[in-house]
């Protein structure tokens, strides 16, 4: 494993093969029937013991976090608590049964039954959350978990796994570290009843194709291109703060990150230098160091193609506004990048950059920046800011998108739904909705009728 501030090899993961894939299957299909037959109060209880051991490791785990994945140690904190606040979270919500009819003749209820075993596949930006999400939907409807991080960041979820052989039956929670095609067996395995899978809009077409063979269900979290859209009235300074945050935390390497600001041609100038001062002051550096607040890209292969986005903007004669120079030292560092004066068709505007390059679009009418918000194949989330919090409502309803925030973007709850419209995702996480995915629908009909 390669730590991305340095570039230096520094530990070595083992990578699971076919048969132990299997293995881990025959023994959470195994563990199923115990699992799902417990009264759902004691899985809740023992969710929650696994976060209070989350917070009790949390030191040890965000250094290691840090390490492998490279965002800055306090949001590696932020991360590992944040995980337990949403598994607690996940794991009070009620699942009723639903009586959908009863009179004199007969009544109707609609249960709800765990699937069997949940498959769950990650990315590298938020290893720890990513993978504790669908974890606890899996494992609090009665489902038992077979679960794959990227192969770029599977130390802290393979540590996360030690650290649940004490507080889960055995056979309940399964990790496996492994490459892509460890993934793909997962969405090929007869034993497998449903994918979660977290990643690229690439993987999940492909993830969904798979598992169409054994008609698993799958819920696919992907990428997106979020935009958002700075009405004339607000403060640009304000502002500026909030969006360059939700822009660049974790340099970029969020789902939900700001993709693209679409800012009315009133305050475009404004906004622009109130971004590009605050990426001038960003400490950028190794995210062990207290003083970081952005670290380096993850991994090689997605600097080099934020590299290329980042050339292709100069090369397209764009205004680099602050950052777009590579500092003299080891690392996937590139700093925080604002760039204005950008056409609408270029790489950094239609792909998702997943980087720490933001491009400042400028608009004089409304309904043109609502257009070309929508105008992607992604629709993840998107948000709109305004002094009048409602005349923003008014236009964030017309997002083509799974959220769409006001005066805000990247804020999420368990008890709030999440998931993509269009090609950024099928079905949603968090929320009864989220578990509702990890469940199948059982109705109960009965005729009042003596036989
Ligand atoms: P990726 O699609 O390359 O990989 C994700 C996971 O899929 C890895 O574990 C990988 O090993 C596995 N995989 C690769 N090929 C596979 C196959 N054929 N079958 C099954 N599994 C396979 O994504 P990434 O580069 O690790 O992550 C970045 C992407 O994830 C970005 O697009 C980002 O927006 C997206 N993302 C989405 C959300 C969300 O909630 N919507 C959250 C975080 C990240």
């Amino acid at each position: 494993m390669i730590n991305p501030a340095t570039g230096v090899v520094f530990a070595r993961c083992p990578a699971a093969g076919k048969a132990q894939l299997e293995y881990a299957i025959a023994v959470a299909r195994r563990a199923a029937a115990d699992w799902s037959s417990k009264p759902i109060e004691e899985r809740a209880a023992l969710i929650k013991r696994m976060a209070a051991v989350l917070r009790e490791n949390q030191d040890s785990l965000a250094e290691l976090l840090t390490r492998e994945q490279g965002k800055p140690v306090s949001q590696s904190r932020d991360e590992i608590n944040r995980a337990g606040t949403q598994s607690e979270g996940m794991a009070s919500i009620p699942i009723p049964v639903e009586i959908l009819v009863d009179n004199a003749e007969r009544r109707i209820e609609l249960h709800y039954r765990p699937l069997g075993v949940v498959g769950i596949i990650t990315p590298w930006n938020a290893p720890i959350n990513l993978a504790v999400g669908p974890l606890v939907a899996a494992l609090y409807t009665g489902n038992t978990v077979v679960l794959k991080p990227s192969p770029y960041t599977p130390l802290c979820t393979l540590k996360l796994g030690e650290l649940l052989r004490d507080v889960f039956p055995s056979g309940v929670v399964n990790i496996l570290a492994g490459g892509d095609e460890l993934g793909q067996w997962m969405t090929e395995a007869q034993g497998i009843d449903k994918i979660s899978f977290t990643g690229s809009v690439a993987t999940g077409k492909k993830v969904m194709a798979s598992a169409a063979q054994t008609l698993k269900r799958v819920t696919l979290e992907l990428g997106g291109n979020d935009a958002a859209i700075v009405l004339d009235d607000v403060d640009p300074k304000a502002v500026a703060s909030k969006l360059f945050f939700a822009s660049f935390v974790n340099s970029g390497q969020v789902c939900m990150a700001i993709k693209r600001i679409y800012a009315h041609e009133r305050i475009y100038d404004a906004l622009c230098e109130a971004l590009a001062a605050e990426a001038r002051k960003a400490q950028v550096g190794d995210g062990l160091d207290p003083k970081t607040q952005y670290g380096p890209i993850q991994n090689k292969m997605q600097y080099e193609r934020v590299l290329g986005i980042l050339e292709d903007t100069k090369r397209s004669g764009a205004r680099i506004l602050a950052g777009g120079e590579l500092p003299a030292r080891p690392g996937y560092f590139i700093p925080p990048t604002i760039v204005a004066n950008i056409d609408e068709h270029s790489r950094l505007v239609r792909e998702e950059q997943f980087g720490p390059i933001v491009p400042v679009l400028k608009f004089r009418d409304v309904d043109d920046a609502v257009r070309r918000a929508n105008d992607t194949r992604y629709g993840l989330a998107g948000s709109v800011w305004s002094h009048d919090p409602e005349r923003a409502a008014a236009i964030a309803a017309r997002l083509e998108v799974g959220t769409a925030w006001v005066n805000q973007h990247r804020t999420t709850s368990a008890t709030v739904p999440f998931g993509g419209a269009k090609e950024s995702g099928m079905g949603r996480q968090y929320s009864i909705l989220g578990l509702k995915e990890n469940m199948e629908p059982l109705v109960i009909s009965v005729l009042k009728q003596a036989m």
